[in-house]
Formats: C-alpha cells, sequence, structure tokens
C-alpha cells in the first residue's frame, strides 16, 4: 500500500480555507491523500448536540463527501459508539491505509482538546506524525493580549486589538487545494454504514439510525437552510450584497431579516470566519465594512474561543465571575423552569421565542437576550440550565458562543451584562416588536388581542414581575458588593 495523509473533518466541513486539508494536499505526490469523519453518537448524547444540528451536520457531510470526491480524496465514516472507541478506529483505519501523518484543524473546548491529545499520543506512539492547524479562528487564541501579555476579558479593548493585529496581517481564506491526481492504484474505501437499508436518503431517519436519542425539537429545516458550501457561500454572497449595509439599523428587531442567519454553516464549519470577512471586502459597498457591526459580531465569536483557552474553568460550566454566583441563590423551581421552556410563561416575547426555538432550532439573538434574562433574572433559575436547553434545540449550538452569552446574560460572564440590566420583556417588546409582528407569527392565539395574555387565551404570566425584578436586584446588589 502506498503511503497516505489523512484529514480528520469534525466541525470543519468544507474543502475551501480549510488549512488541514489544503496543507494535506501540498506536495501529495508521493502520497495520496483520504479523509475520515466520525459518527459518535455517545459524545453527541453527553454534550447535548440538538437533534437538527446532528441532522445538519451529516447533510453537510454528505456534501462534503462529494466535494472532496471531485478532489479525489475519498472519506471514509467510521462509527464510533463511544469515545474510547475513536483513537482506535482511528488508527486502524490510518494502519490500514499505511498513513504516515494526520491532519486536523484545532477545536478548543477542553473535552475536544483531551480527545485531540488523546489521539495525537496514539498516533505519535505509532511513528505518525500530527499536524494542528487554527481553522476555525481568524487569529488563534493566544494571539490577542493585553500589555501586560494576558488575556482580555473584556470585549472592547479585545475587539480593537484583534483589528490592529488583524490589519498588521490580513487573515485571509484558503483556496480549495487543486484536484489531486487520480491514482491507478485508487483506494476503495468503505463507509460504515449507517443508513437503514443503504438508503442514501438518511437525513430525516438520523436520530434512530445512528442511535442518537435525543428526539427533542426541530427537525433540519433544508428549505431554510440547504446543506452544502454552494449554498451557504450564495447566501452569504445574498446577505453581504443586499443586506449587510441595513444590519446594524435592522439587526435588533427580530420580525425582520435583518442578520444574516448563517449561524448554523458557522457552526458546523461549512463556512469560516475568514470566508465572512472576505465575502464583506469583496461585496460590500461600505467602505468602512471593516468596521462594521456585522465584522464586530463575527470578532465575538473569536472571542469566546479566546476565552474558553484562557480561562478553562469556563469548560466545567463555571462562571467567569464565582464571586457573584456564590451569592445568588437559584430557585430550581421545575415548574417555572418547565413554563419557560415550554413557551408557557405568559410573557409573549419570551414564548414567541421559545416557539421559534421548538419549530425551527434558532432563536433571533434579540430574542436569545432576553429569553436568557427572563429565565436568570426573572424566574431566577440557573443559566446552567437554560444553556443545556438552548444547546439540546438549537441548530446552531456552539459551546463557546452559548456559554458566553448565558453568562453574559446571567451577569456572571466575562464583559457581562451589569447585574442591574434585567430586560423588562414589555419595554423590549415596544422597542423592538412594536407591532407585535413576531410575537403574532410563533403566538398565533395572540394575533388579535394585547399583548398580554389575560385576554387572549394565553397563559396567565407565571410571576409577578415587579416583584421578581426587585428580589433579583437585591440579590445581584448584595452579591456584588
Ligand atoms: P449575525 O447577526 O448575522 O452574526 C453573524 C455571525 O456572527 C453569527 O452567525 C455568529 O457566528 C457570530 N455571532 C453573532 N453574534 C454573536 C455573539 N453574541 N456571540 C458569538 N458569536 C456571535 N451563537 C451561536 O452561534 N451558537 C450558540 O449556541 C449561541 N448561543 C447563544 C445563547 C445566548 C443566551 C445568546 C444571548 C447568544 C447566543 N449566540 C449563539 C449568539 C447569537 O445569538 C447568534 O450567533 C446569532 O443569533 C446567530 O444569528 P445570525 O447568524 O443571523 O447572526
Amino acid at each position: 500500500m502506498q503511503p497516505h495523509k489523512l484529514v480528520w473533518f469534525r466541525n470543519d466541513l468544507r474543502t475551501g480555507d480549510n488549512h488541514a486539508l489544503y496543507h494535506a494536499c501540498q506536495n501529495s505526490a508521493e502520497h495520496g491523500v483520504i479523509a475520515v469523519a466520525a459518527i459518535t453518537p455517545t459524545q453527541w448524547q453527553m454534550q447535548d448536540e440538538a437533534k437538527c444540528r446532528v441532522q445538519f451536520w451529516l447533510a453537510n457531510l454528505e456534501k462534503l463527501k462529494q466535494d472532496l470526491a471531485a478532489l479525489n480524496i475519498p472519506l471514509r465514516i467510521i462509527h464510533a459508539e463511544t469515545n474510547q472507541e475513536l483513537p482506535e478506529q482511528l488508527l486502524n483505519l490510518a494502519q490500514q491505509f499505511n498513513v504516515r501523518s494526520l491532519y486536523f484543524n484545532c477545536e478548543y473546548p477542553e473535552y475536544e482538546q483531551k480527545r485531540d491529545q488523546q489521539v495525537e499520543h496514539l498516533f505519535r506512539q505509532q511513528g505518525i506524525r500530527c499536524h494542528t492547524y487554527d481553522s476555525d479562528v481568524v487569529l488563534p487564541p493566544g494571539s490577542v493580549l493585553n500589555q501586560q501579555g494576558f488575556a482580555y476579558k473584556v470585549f472592547t479593548p479585545f475587539g480593537k486589538a484583534w483589528r490592529q493585529l488583524y490589519l498588521q496581517q490580513p487573515s485571509t481564506p484558503l483556496p480549495s487545494p487543486a484536484a489531486l491526481p487520480k491514482r491507478q492504484d485508487d483506494v476503495v474505501i468503505k463507509s460504515a454504514s449507517y443508513t437503514e437499508n443503504g438508503s442514501e436518503n438518511y437525513c430525516d431517519k438520523v436520530p434512530v439510525d445512528i442511535g442518537y436519542k435525543n428526539q427533542m425539537g426541530a427537525n433540519w429545516n433544508s428549505a431554510f437552510w440547504p446543506a452544502g458550501a454552494d449554498d451557504a457561500h450564495r447566501l452569504l454572497q445574498q446577505f453581504v450584497h443586499e443586506r449587510s449595509h441595513n444590519y446594524k439599523q435592522l439587526r435588533d428587531f427580530p420580525a425582520k431579516p435583518g442578520t444574516s442567519s448563517l449561524s448554523p454553516y458557522l457552526s458546523v464549519g461549512v463556512l469560516s470566519t475568514r470566508q465572512c470577512i472576505a465575502a464583506m471586502q469583496a461585496y460590500s459597498e461600505d467602505p468602512d465594512w471593516f468596521y462594521s457591526q456585522w465584522v464586530t459580531e463575527l470578532i465575538w465569536r473569536d472571542f469566546y474561543r479566546h476565552l474558553l483557552v484562557a480561562f478553562p474553568g469556563m469548560n466545567r460550566w463555571q462562571p467567569f465571575k464565582p464571586e457573584i454566583e456564590a451569592k445568588i441563590s437559584w430557585q430550581y423551581d421545575e415548574k417555572r423552569f418547565r413554563a419557560w421552556c415550554d413557551g408557557e410563561t405568559g410573557f409573549d416575547i419570551v414564548d414567541a421565542g421559545m416557539k421559534q426555538l421548538h419549530e425551527t432550532g434558532w432563536m433571533h439573538n434579540r430574542v436569545r437576550m432576553i429569553s436568557a434574562s427572563f429565565l436568570t433574572k426573572l424566574l431566577r433559575q440557573d443559566w446552567r440550565l437554560g444553556a443545556r436547553f438552548f444547546m439540546q434545540h438549537l441548530i446552531d449550538g456552539d459551546f463557546a458562543s452559548n456559554l458566553g452569552g448565558w453568562q453574559w446574560s446571567a451577569s456572571v460572564g466575562a464583559d457581562a451584562a451589569p447585574y442591574f440590566r434585567i430586560f423588562s420583556p414589555m419595554r423590549q417588546t415596544d422597542r423592538f416588536d412594536p407591532k407585535a409582528e413576531y410575537i403574532s407569527r410563533w403566538l398565533p392565539q395572540s394575533q388579535d388581542g394585547p399583548l398580554f395574555a389575560q385576554n387572549s387565551g394565553r397563559p396567565a404570566p407565571v410571576i409577578d414581575y415587579s416583584l421578581e425584578r426587585n428580589r433579583s436586584i437585591d440579590e445581584y446588589k448584595n452579591s456584588s458588593g
């Protein structure tokens, strides 16, 4: 068997701007290149992956397989039932194909880092070299530091330093590698069977077929988020061309298509952040595009990844500010939590958001903030409950961004909302959904009635807003000093 290089795909399901793939394909005259991805139901279960996210990931994997085939790179899909099996299975594959080096892009949560260290250790023991890359971020964790050489804990100076560094050395996306020559001794790679009766149309059966038990929440909507890089780039260009100039004005209005809705593609790595920035550079009509609000949001994505690496306690669900959380007594009230989960709190904007989440697997950012603030500050439930629930339902579920968003909302995170910022659902509705367009889209019952429950067949409010607001402020006030 001729020697091979092996590329391991995870949440980087793209051929363009994929550092691991690109470098594996350089100088490969002597080597063939093969690719692998692993179906890991136990890991998905443990990490609360939403059903729609798994479906979306698998559908994109299928597209990636086609894109790789066009480059003469076969993709092998392996099925690792337990996490312990994964390194051994990868090694078996490597030995079967005489693999001399392994290439992959880093993932930053601690669990993934440990998994990768295990794999690297095992491979190195066998004399197989490992090459890793920071393809999931624009600037690698540890590269954006303050003057004392420490990681930033606050976003604004991080963003400023990030932009300065980027301008010194713009990080442009890598192209897809050129197709490799088709080899005479072509390897025939047979993937593990994970489809019922060998059917290729597995997306709607995925959770059953692969033994994945999370049956909650929405199915992936392939009309709204079609799988594959071609469609992802089409949607990216469309957003940049047609809507990015209005982003700052419209992004807080959940009834309007003001944001890009590209987060599912970024989450499974069909798009990279660099490709989004490059699209702005190429297609935006705004001469100041680099300082635009949309680029700022993309920098937030990097920020949360940098934090996760610099402050590993976050991986274990520790708050960034434990001194604040120590004095808060979360209520752990099942009735309140259930009402929030089911979108039955009687506060329309909150319930509409939860209905959007249940039906589509996605929620508008403004409503994520309102909903998270409501659960933590008004229902006074532990932010971890909400964060887990979001991960179990979001198609764009992302450990770092979700953790960051929840800690921010509960005022226990880096650069958190000040404790007295408690979103009033009524005031937020007045400001961002004044004609109740968003609310009536997701709560048709409230279409004809006023915004509040009593008159409209909606549940009665689960709490007394003013009472809980005052309690919460008192508690946070004591905890901060
Ligand atoms: P756009 O506004 O078009 O922004 C473009 C991209 O920038 C997004 O796709 C996303 O990748 C990134 N981005 C935007 N805002 C943020 C942010 N605040 N933090 C980090 N990255 C950001 N985002 C996730 O991708 N996954 C999550 O699991 C997630 N959980 C969240 C939980 C809470 C409680 C909150 C308040 C926010 C969460 N976010 C999460 C951030 C944000 O809500 C989503 O990224 C955004 O709504 C996605 O919609 P979009 O693609 O239209 O974003």
